[in-house]
């Protein structure tokens, strides 16, 4: 099993298969990123080279693999990308991060190849706010997209970044939502990046505040599992959905840190805000998983105890598309 030396355990790979992505979020790239650039001057993983990686963490007691960007469904492959991941039967659990805008379309693919669990991020249930945030007036094809993907069964949840200026007075809206919409709505703290850092200024709200104020208002905490992601879920039995806390900023947020990053270029990123990745792509290329695993075991004894953004450190990233959220 992988470990470091803190003895934390990594359960959850988070796979980026493209740093490119079409919207263009205030808090994230705000003038955009893709314009001019394609996917393949880029050259993220082929899918083989995925289905590497994936069976080298695998070897090392993975047992979720979520793949995110940019935006993942950007890749054209995005199907046989995911069966890749799913070819290796020690993964239990598939996921991906996505924008939803090519939900409708394509989520039932997705399911076909062995989907799990999607997150799909809904900054504002608001359309025309969906659109002020994200620059595209979208917010109809997240949300057919989330029905058809509950209908099939996919564990789905919802991220919204909280923004002081743009969707913090909608929190009454969000909990309406969800006392009838059985999915698990996850606010996240806005964290600065290299990117963000007059935005997160004036925007960044404590989400430790709005968890004081549900567990007031007789919300209980759901027990985690290992391979869960970073967010403290609360369950309420008036309500149909759940809420979960994504809190960086609060105390001993890298104590259960259970996850490592693969960028889309194959960089292994100890951490979201660490200062570099280290580049495995030629490891990856020659396709030996067993010494790319060996490979990444050595490389897990660099793993710091904690990211340092309390004291405005970003490490390399400039924003959180470069490497998924
Ligand atoms: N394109 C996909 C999407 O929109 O979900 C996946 C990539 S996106 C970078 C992953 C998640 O990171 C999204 O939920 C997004 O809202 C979140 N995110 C981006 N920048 C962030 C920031 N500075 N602070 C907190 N969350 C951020």
């Amino acid at each position: 099993m992988l470990q470091d030396s803190f003895g934390r355990r990594f359960y959850y790979l988070r796979l980026s298969v493209t740093d490119i992505c079409n919207y263009r979020c205030n808090y994230c790239l705000p003038e955009g990123i893709g314009c001019g650039r394609s996917l393949e001057g880029e050259k993220p993983l082929t899918v083989d080279e995925v289905a590497t990686v994936v069976r080298a963490f695998a070897s090392l007691g993975t047992e979720k693999v979520r793949l995110t960007g940019g935006e993942p469904s950007l890749r054209k492959d995005l199907v046989p990308l995911l069966e890749a991941v799913r070819a290796s039967d020690r993964i239990r659990r598939l996921a991906i991060t996505t924008n939803g805008y090519r939900l409708p379309s394509q989520i039932d693919d997705w399911h076909r190849a062995g989907l799990d669990q999607i997150n799909i991020s809904i900054d504002s249930l608001d359309p025309a706010r969906f659109h002020h945030i994200t620059g595209h007036d979208r917010l109809d094809k997240a949300l057919s997209g989330l029905e058809r993907a509950l209908a099939l069964g996919v564990d789905a949840k919802v991220n919204a970044v909280l923004l002081r200026e743009y969707n913090f007075s909608e929190l009454d809206n969000f909990l309406a939502w969800i006392r009838e919409t059985p999915v698990t709505l996850r606010f996240i703290e806005l964290m600065r990046t290299g990117d963000n850092r007059e935005f997160f200024a004036s925007n960044h709200v404590a989400g430790t505040d709005i968890e004081t104020m549900l567990v007031r208002e007789g919300w209980q905490q759901v027990i985690r599992t290992r391979d869960a992601g970073p967010a403290r879920e609360y369950f309420h039995p008036d309500y149909a959905g759940r809420i979960g806390l994504i809190t960086p900023y609060s105390k001993d947020f890298c104590a259960s840190c259970n996850r490592l990053r693969v960028s889309a270029q194959g960089k292994l990123h100890l951490c979201l805000f660490a200062d570099q990745g280290f580049d495995m792509r030629e490891m990856i290329a020659a396709g030996d998983s067993d010494a790319l695993a060996a490979h990444i075991r050595e490389l897990i004894g660099g793993k710091s105890a904690g990211h340092e953004l309390h004291e405005g450190f970003t490490g390399a990233t400039r924003n959180l598309a470069m490497l998924g959220g």
